[in-house]
């Protein structure tokens, strides 16, 4: 057995494919498509072709050539964001055309020459921050994911909807093997509430916690505030009782509220000895929700705003919040360390993501995932490319 071992692994060290990959690389790949050989091949991909309400096609797009500081994924699967949503009724930043998504996981089929320690056939994920500049105060300070220059993978840059995406190497993180690829795709998300939640608003052990809005965002900072020692409820419509909510008390919610049946702010005081949550995520986006976040709030309790509402103006009860002394805390993107420690957390399987995850489709039936999601019947769509 010993040397049949020693074979195998020479074998690979000596292989010199046609693009000098591994030989593993092979078995992702469509046939006769390879690394170099192939260059300026076309693939199909989910596009958003111009600004405005719609303009979203499956169409033949060129395949990605990368630079010498970029990796090329062979894309495995694409989870479908709300933000996806958004840029698709055109309510959220977009630069088109471009290939949407940006929620990935994957294979590298390729390296740029400049690219250190990745090699192809590596199970990656990838940041999304392109295009920061590196020398403004944000990048030079440590947060490049807020940088003013900042294009987003699938929403400034060609994004992951399709075969395969080029982008910078050092966005690159990488996957451990007993990660699968479908909840992979969902390490975005979980990097977002990563920074957002523990990083920016904070949790303490033995913290009320209210969860405002069952989707994905807040079924994964359910599970980060079960992880930090917090008692949990999560709040959402009746029309996410049957699927979002009972998911909630799956992940381990302590309890569950139906807004349309229940008054949130009573239950979340009841839990709290009378004073309030010491901290509300707000996921859902939703006018109604939001008044009820800052109502549940203790005095100087914390609110991580996480959901966007897709309007010019939303209402906010601002004399609430001062009178409580709120500490806010509005959050979008990712940093690199809110990677690393989601990725840590998935492998120690503090975090199920796989559990988020409703639909799987093939790329071609993206529109379904993006109908399933708006209608509320899916949680988490994935699309595999
Ligand atoms: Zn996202
Ligand atoms: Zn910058």
């Amino acid at each position: 057995m010993k040397s049949l071992k020693l074979v195998v692994l020479y074998s690979i060290k000596s292989y010199k494919g046609p693009d000098h990959t591994f030989p593993g690389v092979e078995q992702w790949r469509i046939e006769g498509e390879t690394g170099g050989e192939n260059k300026g091949k076309n693939m199909k991909a989910v596009v958003k072709i111009k600004k405005g309400k719609g303009f979203v096609e499956y169409k033949e797009m060129p395949r990605p050539q990368i630079t010498e500081d970029e990796v090329l994924i062979g894309v495995k699967a694409v989870s479908v964001c709300g933000s996806d949503i958004h840029i698709y009724h055109d309510e959220h930043p977009n630069w088109p055309p471009m290939i949407m998504g940006h929620e990935l996981s994957g294979v590298i089929a390729e390296v740029g020459s400049r690219v250190k320690n990745r090699k192809t056939g590596d199970r990656v994920v990838t940041e999304t921050r392109t295009k920061s500049c590196g020398i403004c105060l944000y990048c030079e300070t440590g947060k490049p994911h807020i940088c003013p220059d900042k294009r987003p993978l699938g929403i400034g840059v060609d994004g992951a909807m399709a075969k395969y995406v080029a982008v910078p190497g050092k966005l690159i993180h990488r996957l451990p093997e007993t990660i699968g690829f479908v909840e992979a795709s969902l390490c975005e998300p979980l990097a977002v509430c990563v920074h957002g939640l523990i990083e920016r608003t904070g949790i303490n052990a033995g913290d009320t916690v209210l969860i405002s809005g069952p989707g994905p965002i807040g079924l994964i900072c359910l599970q980060l505030a079960k992880a930090a020692g917090a008692y949990v409820l999560v709040a959402g419509t009746s029309r996410s009782a049957d699927l979002k909510l009972k998911r909630a008390m799956e992940l381990g919610a302590d309890e569950i509220i139906d807004a349309g049946k229940e008054n949130v702010v009573e239950r979340v005081k009841k839990a709290s000895g009378g004073y309030g949550a010491d901290v509300v995520v707000e996921a859902s986006g939703a006018p109604l929700a939001i008044k009820t976040a800052f109502e549940s709030l203790r005095r100087q309790g914390k609110l991580c705003a996480m959901g966007i509402t897709g309007k010019p103006a939303a209402e906010m009860p601002w004399d609430t919040a001062i009178f409580k002394a709120a500490q806010v805390t509005f959050c979008f993107s990712s940093s690199w360390s809110g990677w690393e420690t989601g990725i840590k957390m998935l492998e120690r399987k503090q975090i199920n993501l796989a559990k988020l995850v409703t639909h799987e489709l093939p790329l071609e039936k993206w529109k379904e995932g993006f109908e399933a999601m708006e209608a509320g019947k899916a949680i988490k769509v994935v699309l595999i490319p």
